[in-house]
């Protein structure tokens, strides 16, 4: 999806309606449409990324700087217990719109959500091949 497509571009553009919570040069933060909790943001660069492999460096600097800001404006107004950010990459991952964003998601003591519910265990060998691998990986 190219940034004449893109909803997040388009409400960069304000082509269509967000609730603008923060903006800046680079960045701003609306509101989730469908929030896991009142006050759940999504912080996003206003230059399109499809993902965060294709954001270069600064950008995201930017971004979690902002993010930060966004985070503990969040927890205070809406008196939040805790604070999960989030990023998903590609559709496995969960992602459903295709311009980097990260979720600033508010928490609560007992607010019933269970992240990453199934846990697998390494064995010593798969836990030193997993990490050659992906210390391999960082090599190229
Ligand atoms: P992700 O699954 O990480 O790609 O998250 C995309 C998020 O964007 C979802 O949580 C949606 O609820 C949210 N979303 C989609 N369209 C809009 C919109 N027009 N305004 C605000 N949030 C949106
Ligand atoms: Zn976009």
């Amino acid at each position: 999806m190219d940034e004449k497509d893109c909803i997040f571009c388009k409400i960069i553009r304000k082509e269509i309606p967000a609730t603008h919570i923060y903006e800046d040069e680079h960045v701003i933060a609306f509101l989730d449409i469908k929030p896991n909790n009142l006050g759940h943001s999504l912080v996003v660069p206003k230059e399109h990324f499809p993902n965060i492999y294709t954001t270069p460096d600064e950008v995201l600097s930017r971004l979690i700087a902002a993010t930060k800001k966004v985070a503990i404006a969040v927890k205070k107004g809406v008196a939040a217990d805790g604070i999960n950010i989030a990023n998903n990459n590609e559709p496995d991952a969960g992602q459903l719109v295709f311009h980097t964003h990260i979720h600033v998601i508010p928490r609560y003591k007992d607010d019933g959500y269970k992240h990453w519910p199934a846990k697998t265990n390494y064995t010593p060998e798969q836990m030193k091949e997993a990490a050659e691998k992906i210390k391999n990986a960082l090599k190229n």
